[in-house]
């Protein structure tokens, strides 16, 4: 092995990854006076939650009566009573106080008449317990992450916050008694090794939606801190949950946010019929994304698809008053114009089920801080290691997640984790020694990929990945093609001993980052596709053909999985939180679900 020159920094902790999660993490422990250093591999407001479109929800009731445990309901019965009850009820019960505050630090939320926050109507967002509809999504236009994003970073900034731009996270570090102490870093700007070493480490490194061939989400996401903690000998936890958005552009793959459907937009099919009240007579295109997806997927396989190859479904707001689209609705203009060369204001757009989102990731309590099963003890906490937005599971998605709830998520969890941080450290304690060799399997694994010299390329094995991914982790699934995935996914994952990486230098060298990254989703699809072969139930975004029911005697259980060196998964699980945190609220019992 080639020997490396390794940079030392010392902070109380470290925060991997500047999106919403990791931002509103970073300021909350420089507001708590821990000296806190924030890395990522992206400028902070090129983050993947830029993206977000739709909104961030909280029963603040300006549109209308709203209450929180409205809210609770709807995301217990969301997450098809696979979201553990005492973290929804944190979230849930905090963000009217979260919306309100990103609003002091100056998110620029669209308004109502009398001044107040904007608010739409999202799916599976209702009151009184499912009896009447919801508006409880708050908006900045159509460009909500985008502003969120902005606000946080300059509230980081307000807050001394220091930031490695431009930083590769490789691998985390942990002491002889299992604590994770730091991260090893690539400086990809000059080519340097850093260790960051601090009394914790938060991962924000956002979902691995990169995995499938179509997907909504940003080419960085890849999963990059899941890959770490399962490198490190932990559990990921229900991984084979991932969300498909019901509106997809067609052939792009990027989002048209829900909020289109909550403004009034509809589907229809190649008959012209708005189908969705076949499949959901109350909320009909606002019902659950799971739900709406599914309804599509039928249409389609039924010969009820558009086009010429009936591959697709419409969406139409051409009925819209052009006042709605220009303020309301001014991004997905755009989008549609650039990706389907669609006017929406006189033809419908071209949309299809497209991968969305990951409800499964590293497993945490609702401060943030990781939990492995141990012995007897299904909650152990990992000292030294927290985990927050689209990175974790808290969990407060369960087996599907509700639109606008993932915005809310990121900023409630992000501030619990800072909170939890500056319970639990004094700042400015004393570093404790570690091995001289503690940083040595991490550079060794580092250097074996810089210098891999097989016979495919990087982009070859990806390609391969994405592919299985799509068609053997779909929206349906059944026992046949998820064995065969598991096969396929697992070879493609063995593969990557056989990957050329063609330029050895560590200056942007986009070949060795996206080899890195590779290595962390692939790990991650082993873990999906596994998972979801050994779920014999419908739940959520996990819709077995050949196990339509839910089974709540033998599944009601979040999936622990571990996929070790040679690539082979290892399953566990652990019990469903059926408890509120409190009892201002009921626990919700489990029912059909139905919309
Ligand atoms: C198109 C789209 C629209 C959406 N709209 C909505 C919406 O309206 N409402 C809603 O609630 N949710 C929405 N979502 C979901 C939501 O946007 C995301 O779940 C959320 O923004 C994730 O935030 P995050 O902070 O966890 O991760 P991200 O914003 O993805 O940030 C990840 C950070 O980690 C860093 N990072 C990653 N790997 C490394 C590494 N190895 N080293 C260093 N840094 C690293 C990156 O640089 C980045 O800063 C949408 C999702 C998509 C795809």
């Amino acid at each position: 092995m080639e020997s490396y020159k390794v940079q030392q920094h010392l902070y109380d902790v470290i925060v991997v990854g500047a999106g919403g999660a990791g931002l509103r993490a970073t300021f909350g422990l420089a507001e708590k006076g821990l000296k806190a250093a924030c890395i990522t591999k992206v400028f902070p407001t090129r983050s993947h939650t830029v993206a977000a479109q739709g909104g961030i929800s909280a029963a603040l009731g300006n549109m209308g009566e709203d209450d929180w445990r409205f809210h609770f309901y709807d995301t217990v019965k969301g997450s098809d009573w696979l979201g553990d009850q005492d973290a929804i009820e944190y979230m849930c019960k905090i963000a009217p106080a979260a919306v309100i505050e990103l609003e002091h630090y100056g998110v620029p939320f669209s308004r109502t008449e009398e001044g107040k926050i904007y608010q739409r109507p999202f799916g599976g967002m209702t009151t009184h317990y499912g009896k009447g509809t919801a508006q409880r999504t708050c908006a900045a236009a159509d460009r909500t992450g985008h502003a969120m994003l902005h606000t946080l970073y300059q509230q980081a900034l307000a807050h001394d916050a220091t930031f490695f731009i431009e930083y590769f996270a490789i691998d985390l570090i942990f002491d002889a008694e299992g604590a994770c102490r730091g991260v090893l870093a690539l400086d990809m700007n000059e080519g340097t090794l850093h260790f960051f070493r601090g009394h914790s480490v938060v991962i924000a490194t956002g979902g691995y939606g990169r995995a499938y061939f179509s997907a909504t989400s940003a080419h960085t996401c890849t999963g990059d801190g899941g890959g770490m903690v399962l490198r490190a000998g932990l559990a990921l936890q229900d991984m084979e949950f991932v969300q498909f958005h019901p509106t997809g552009i067609y052939g792009a793959g990027c989002l048209i946010t829900e909020g289109v459907r909550g403004e009034g937009g509809f589907l229809t099919n190649s008959a012209g019929e708005r189908f969705m009240e076949r499949y959901a007579p109350s909320a009909k295109d606002l019902a659950s994304r799971d739900v709406v997806s599914r309804a599509m997927t039928i249409e389609i396989r039924e010969g009820r698809g558009v086009g010429e190859h009936k591959d697709h479904i419409h969406l139409n707001l051409g009925h819209l008053s052009p006042e709605v689209i220009n303020e309301r609705l001014p991004g997905i203009a755009e989008s549609a114009r650039i990706f389907a060369g669609v006017d929406v204001t006189k033809e419908p757009i071209p949309v299809i089920p497209t991968a969305h989102y990951n409800m499964g990731g590293i497993p945490t309590n609702y401060h943030g801080e990781v939990v492995q099963k141990k012995g007897e003890d299904v909650d152990a906490v990992v000292p030294g290691l927290f985990a927050i937005g689209e990175a974790a599971c808290v969990s407060v998605h369960g087996a599907n997640r509700l639109g606008s709830n993932s915005l809310l998520d990121i900023v409630v969890f992000g501030r619990a984790a800072a909170l939890r941080c500056a319970e639990l450290i004094k700042p400015e304690t004393q570093h404790k020694d570690l091995p001289a060799n503690v940083l040595d399997k991490a550079l060794e694994r580092f250097d074996g990929l810089r210098h891999a010299n097989g016979s495919k390329p990087t982009a070859q094995i990806r390609l391969e990945m994405q592919r299985i991914m799509q068609s053997d982790a779909a929206v349906f699934r059944t026992g046949v093609t998820l064995k065969e995935g598991c096969e396929k996914i697992s070879a493609v994952r063995d593969s990557l001993k056989d990957v050329r990486v063609s330029d050895r230098s560590m200056v942007w060298n986009s070949d060795l980052i996206e080899t890195l990254e590779l290595a962390n989703l692939l790990d991650q699809a082993v873990a999906t596709m596994h998972s979801a072969e050994q779920r014999p139930e419908s739940r959520g975004g996990h819709a077995r053909e050949d196990f339509p029911e839910r089974d709540d005697v033998n599944w009601m259980k979040h999936t622990l999985v571990w996929v070790d060196e040679a690539g082979k998964p290892r399953f566990d699980s652990r019990p469903v939180h059926m408890k509120p945190m409190t009892d201002e609220v009921e626990a919700v019992p489990p029912a059909k679900r139905v919309y």
